[in-house]
């Protein structure tokens, strides 16, 4: 068999280097990996793992097909083989909770940010510790690592064992274990117990004897199969057995080594209780391989950043999109974030400005040989490099790159005038301070932000895809700005995702997401035919709901193909139609949507005349109706079941009909977020989600299922002591009968904090404490009673969010989170964020 390419592949989006990759096309559940090689091979992917024969190989010249039995099972090998190679200490890190936080605080202790680091470490990118993330991690060590250190975790009993196969650990840490039975295991003993199989092989494990049941099993299951292994068992409650006891007194955390009474003290940044357990797990680890005195093991703590390394997606000036990565500088975060940027960038230019890359070991030559390469192949038209050893490998950079010393130099040189409309990426090691670039670059915000987390999309997008299944489609409504999310940002997403429409209620919503680079194939809800020259213009389909406007869409279409000469016919339904891909419609075009009234009583034909729709189409052949829906008028209240099964059953038989008469079947689609939940019976072939998309289990049946996606915060302009008897704010309307301190915050009326919260209506989340409005809401401000929380100017609130569901200032407000959501004024910022 010939050699595999460097570059590993597993999911067709994160395409880097196409060239140099090998694709392994997974099957998994609600996903085939075959489905993907033609789009690979467009991408210029040359080597495939496969389970079976390609049907139509022959249409793939130059490519290379390896048939194995199991494609994972032979990723696994591979990864398995590839290990084998090096003989260099490797950690292994499991437990239900803190493995990452381990794993990335280990690794900065063992040499990140020193200038003299002792290891080369080699980690799991982000959490990667599945049974497919697992080989892709090990995949990165290079001759160049003196350590390894993987996370691995499991969901089923009997997995560990591959993923020890594959990581072979030296050392072992088992993190905090959870006692929920969450995870297919009967009882928290067999959990256990089948963790501790990734440290059947260790020299040494680490881990914390105050939990009883992994006291027991270390003790009686690992050490029968691995006595001779190292044990740091170690216990904040004075365990008799334990190798280390620790103390935390304040913010110093003493580790006392049983054997020889010796102390280190250390003072710890973060003092709740997980982070003091996982700067334990990996300070231990530290010291099982180093002797660090206690200075230097202060100096490394304190050097330590929280583990959340979000990319943050910024409005910056000029029209620019910031990715603000300024925390780190390696060649695996650098990857990460060009494909962060790939997804943020479907048609605008692509900057990078990037500092010297740290911690790599490597030898510089080839490092930046690589580093260049590699921005090349990611289409990065703008490089800007800062920083001495990147100024000396310039060559490695194209013609067009610019190179300064220092980020004083480039502030002081560097013309933001060169910065319009692009994806900018901001990725420096921290000595570098790149956050003053990104402050340079960014536009300002004022007191008022939404945030919108774009893995807790992606985390509701795909609980909805699991729901309804892999066979039927998916339609994201990103009208009304995508619920006040940000529809670009959001479409963008999902686009990367790959769902299959897009939904919009006015033609001007769907224009702007096209002029956003959004290809996906888009409903228009509300069309009013004056727009049906835009719709065309912009591959934007109609929603038909009349007669009239059946006629009057058809009737433009038909004015189209017969005004055009045979070249501009093709052209015209290359790009006013784009390629259908739903399979029950086939693909001849042009086409539209039928909305059928089943008792909204808002749009749509009646299902008495759908015999007058179907005689219509039938004299116009050519047209083909794309899909075929109506809408639930209470999905999300049990109370209206009946009414809900009855509007299926009236869609089900006018569906009938229209397919009768036509003699094909258009996609049927009748359920929006709550039904999905409430009726998976009538999830036909696709399915509308909406609030949920955005956070809101709105049947509230799965309300945990759904992870919040928005928080909406402002600052605190003003605190002042007001007097009892005096009153705050217009019209008098805040008596205050106790001497309080009242804070003034920087939203209003204006911004979508509605009226209806003031007087005491609303509340807001003030460093951990609900504080009432008091008084009128102003049109930009608004005055709240912070006398029992402690409050300084300057802080931020939240509005709503994690600490304060929407759905209860919903409530307070009288309404539903909809009119929430989509009542945030446009002047509110929206600063999107991700882990990337
Ligand atoms: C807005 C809308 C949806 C989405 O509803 P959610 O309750 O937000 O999931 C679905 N279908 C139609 C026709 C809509 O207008």
């Amino acid at each position: 068999m010939k050699k595999l390419n460097p570059f590993w592949l597993t999911d067709s989006r994160q395409v880097l280097v196409p060239g140099q990759s090998v694709f392994f096309a997974i099957r998994g559940d609600h996903h085939d990996g075959h489905q993907f090689i033609g789009d690979l091979y467009a991408q210029g992917v040359r080597q495939f793992v496969v389970d079976r024969p390609v049907a139509d190989a022959d249409q793939y010249v130059d490519a290379q097909f390896i048939v194995v039995d199991n494609v994972l099972a032979f990723m696994q090998q591979e990864a398995a083989k590839h290990r084998q190679q090096f003989s260099i200490p490797v950690v292994g890190i499991t437990g239900s909770n803190g493995k990452t936080i381990v794993k990335e605080w280990l690794a900065q202790l063992l040499g990140g940010g020193s200038p003299q680091p002792d290891f080369v470490v080699v980690r799991s990118p982000k959490s990667y510790n599945s049974q497919v993330g697992v080989p892709l991690s090990v995949r990165q060590l290079t001759a160049a690592a003196t350590i390894g250190v993987f996370e691995a975790g499991i969901s089923r009993p009997h997995e560990m064992a591959a993923l020890e196969a594959i990581i072979q650990p030296t050392i072992g840490i088992l993190t905090n274990i959870g006692t929920a039975h969450d995870e297919g295991f009967k009882t928290l003993r067999q959990k256990v117990a089948e963790k501790l199989r990734l440290f059947t092989r260790v020299q040494t494990l680490v881990y914390c004897l105050d939990n009883e049941v992994v006291a027991n099993e270390v003790a009686i299951m690992l050490r029968a199969v691995n006595p001779a292994a190292h044990y740091i068992g170690w216990s904040a409650e004075g365990h008799a057995e334990a190798a280390f006891w620790t103390t935390l007194r304040g913010d110093q955390l003493t580790l006392t080594r049983r054997a020889d009474s010796r102390e280190w003290t250390i003072q710890t940044p973060f003092t709740d209780a997980a982070s003091v357990e996982n700067l334990t797990h990996a300070l231990l680890t530290l010291l099982s391989l180093k002797d660090v005195a206690v200075d230097d093991l202060n100096q490394r703590v304190a050097r330590l950043r929280p583990v959340q390394m979000r990319l943050e997606l910024k409005q910056g000036i000029n029209r620019c999109v910031l990715i603000d990565d300024s925390y780190n500088n390696d060649v695996a975060g650098l990857r990460l974030a060009l494909d962060f940027q790939k997804q943020q960038s479907s048609c605008l230019p692509k900057t990078v400005i990037l500092s010297d890359v740290l911690q790599s070991g490597q030898d510089e030559a080839d490092l930046y040989a690589f580093i260049g390469t590699l921005l090349a192949e990611q289409g990065v038209s703008q490089v800007i490099g800062i920083g001495p050893v990147i100024s000396r490998n310039a060559r490695f950079f194209g013609q067009g790159a610019r190179f300064y010393p220092d980020t004083d130099a480039f502030l002081a040189q560097f013309s933001t005038d060169s910065l319009q409309e692009r994806v900018v990426l901001i990725k420096g090691a921290r000595a570098f301070s790149f956050e003053r670039i990104v402050n340079r670059l960014q536009e300002k915000v004022h007191g008022t932000v939404l945030h919108i987390d774009l893995d807790a999309l992606t985390h509701n997008l795909n609980y909805y895809r699991e729901k309804v299944g892999s066979q039927t489609r998916l339609m994201v409504m990103v009208k009304a700005f995508a619920y006040g999310s940000g529809s670009a940002e959001v479409a963008r997403l999902l686009q990367f995702h790959r769902i299959d429409y897009l939904a919009v209620a006015y033609a001007d919503e769907g224009v702007f997401l096209r002029q956003q680079g959004i290809t996906l194939p888009i409903m228009v809800m509300n069309p009013a035919p004056e727009t049906f020259q835009t719709l065309i213009d912009n591959n934007l389909e109609p929603e038909i709901y009349s007669m009239a406007l059946l006629r009057e869409w058809m009737g433009k279409g038909e004015e189209r193909r017969e005004g055009g000469t045979e070249e501009q016919e093709t052209k015209s339904t290359s790009s006013s139609f784009p390629p259908f891909s739903l399979s029950s419609a086939p693909p001849s075009r042009p086409f539209l949507h039928l909305k059928i009234d089943t008792g909204m009583h808002r749009l749509g034909f009646l299902p008495e005349e759908i015999p007058a729709v179907v005689d219509y189409l039938k004299q116009h052949p050519n047209w083909r109706v794309a899909t075929v829906f109506s809408h639930l008028v209470g999905a999300d209240e049990a109370r209206f079941n009946d009414f809900s099964r009855q509007q299926a059953e009236v869609f089900g038989q006018a569906v009938a009909v229209l397919e009768a008469g036509l003699g094909y079947r258009p996609v049927r689609h009748l359920l929006n977020s709550a039904g999905i939940v409430r009726f998976p019976e009538y999830t036909l072939d696709m399915v509308r989600v909406g609030i949920g998309l955005y956070g809101v289990e709105s049947s509230q049946l799965e309300a945990s299922r759904v992870r919040t996606v928005g928080t909406l915060s402002t600052t605190i302009s003003q605190i002042k002591t007001v007097k009892a008897g005096e009153t705050v704010g217009y019209s008098r309307s805040g008596e205050l009968d106790h001497d309080a301190r009242i804070a003034t915050l920087a939203i209003g009326y204006a911004d979508g904090f509605d009226r209806r919260l003031g007087k005491g209506m609303g509340q807001v989340w003030v460093n951990g404490v609900l504080c009432p409005t008091v008084g009128n809401v102003c049109m930009d401000m608004t005055m709240i009673d912070v006398t029992g929380a402690s409050a300084a100017e300057g802080d931020r609130v939240e509005i709503f969010g994690p600490n304060l569901p929407v759905t209860t200032l919903a409530q307070q407000m009288n309404t539903i989170p909809y009119e929430v959501l989509t009542g945030i004024s446009e002047r509110v910022k929206r600063v999107f964020y991700s882990a990337g």
